[in-house]
């Protein structure tokens, strides 16, 4: 009887798995959690195909027909998620962003063009909707790769972008909301209704591949909401937000920063596959790590993380997966058969999310 590799991971015969996947010796192995699920085996896209977070949808499809027309698979990918920028009714990203603590819309962005093996980025950058766009002129136009707050926004207005108040009135009444119901001693009437959904995170990642291979990523978001004034995530940092290498493939992350940041996540999603790992198995395995650099407080008694994080990967021949913390998400797909969502597969069950006082970064779905 043949046994696959996914079938040592479900068995728990990490010693195995580490070699099949040419993990070099003394590197720590990656505990399987017997919660994976993989909802098709293989996710073999065709070239050219694009996957993204949920949200960016309708920006996989933009980014798949630019494509088919001969664009840059990054110049595809960041007119995918400049749609979710430019939605103000998307709280994640751009116009309609979700603010930090003192109500200013800060935003963070990055990208990465595989062919020329290139990188650009903002954080922290006001009043301009599509950080994307400015993580791209950093990098076309500049010797730098990291431009941050006053400067990038500098930089931008040099570029000729537009400055724009980014808060919207929705998004400002959730601000309000949020610090109306932060104190019940302060000076702010409660009002019970507020706080449902006072509290939202997301970002849109998108990763394209072209029918002959090359590869474009890019990350963008307002981060997560009420943040400290000049936090800035993982989205804006090569190798953790997104990362890619044109002989690889591509990966990126929504979710806790926090979290992605201290595994750079993007990029040992890429090494991982690298090394042989499906796009699924690498963006289970950064999960894994990431629980396993996981700061005690933010663990609840069975060591489930009081956080989401998702992964999305796509391989230079197209295959794609994505996974998340936790079952029942979705990530977008774009190819031959079209756009849609897919199941992301996950470590935790739904039933397993964890117990106790959930902080920023609650779970979502
Ligand atoms: N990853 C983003 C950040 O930490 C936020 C999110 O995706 O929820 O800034």
């Amino acid at each position: 009887m043949s046994i696959t590799r996914r079938d040592f991971f479900g068995a728990g015969a990490t010693a195995a798995a580490s070699f099949a996947l040419g993990r070099p010796a003394g590197v720590a192995p990656v505990t399987a959690s017997p919660f994976w699920r993989v909802s098709r085996a293989g996710r073999e896209a065709g070239r050219p195909a694009v996957i993204a977070s949920a949200n960016g949808l309708r920006g996989v499809a933009k980014a798949l027909d630019l494509m088919q027309h001969g664009a840059d698979p990054l110049d595809a990918a960041i007119a995918g998620v400049n749609i979710q920028e430019l939605d103000p009714t998307d709280h994640s990203v751009g116009l309609g962003g979700l603010p930090n603590e003192e109500g200013v819309v800060q935003l963070d962005a990055s990208c990465m063009h595989g062919p020329t093996r290139r990188a650009g980025a903002v954080g922290a950058i006001e009043d301009i909707a599509t950080p994307s766009l400015v993580a791209k002129a950093v990098m076309d136009y500049t010797d730098h790769i990291f431009l941050v707050g006053a400067g990038a926004k500098q930089f931008a207005l040099e570029m000729g972008f537009t400055p724009q108040d980014l808060l919207t009135p929705e998004s400002r009444q959730m601000w309000l909301r949020w610090k109306a119901n932060l104190n019940p001693n302060d000076n702010w009437l409660d009002h019970d209704d507020d706080v449902k959904g006072a509290y939202t995170h997301g970002t849109c990642n998108m990763n394209a591949v072209t029918a002959s291979g090359d590869i474009g990523s890019v990350t963008t978001t307002s981060g997560t909401s009420w943040k400290l004034p000049g936090r800035v995530g993982d989205s804006p940092i090569i190798g953790a937000g997104q990362y890619n290498d044109n002989d690889v493939g591509a990966a990126g992350s929504t979710g806790r920063g926090e979290a992605n940041i201290k595994i750079c996540g993007a990029f040992f999603v890429v090494e991982q596959m690298r090394l042989g790992a499906t796009p699924e198995e690498a963006c289970l395995r950064a999960l894994q790590r990431a629980v396993a650099m996981t700061e005690a407080r933010l663990l609840d008694t069975r060591k489930h993380p009081r956080y989401d994080l998702t992964y999305y990967a796509i391989a230079k021949d197209g295959r794609y997966g994505s996974a998340n913390m936790y079952e029942g998400a979705q990530f977008a797909i774009a190819d031959a058969a079209g756009a849609r969502l897919e199941t992301c597969a996950y470590l935790f069950k739904r039933d397993d999310r964890p117990t106790g006082p959930v902080p920023a970064h609650a779970l979502t779905h």
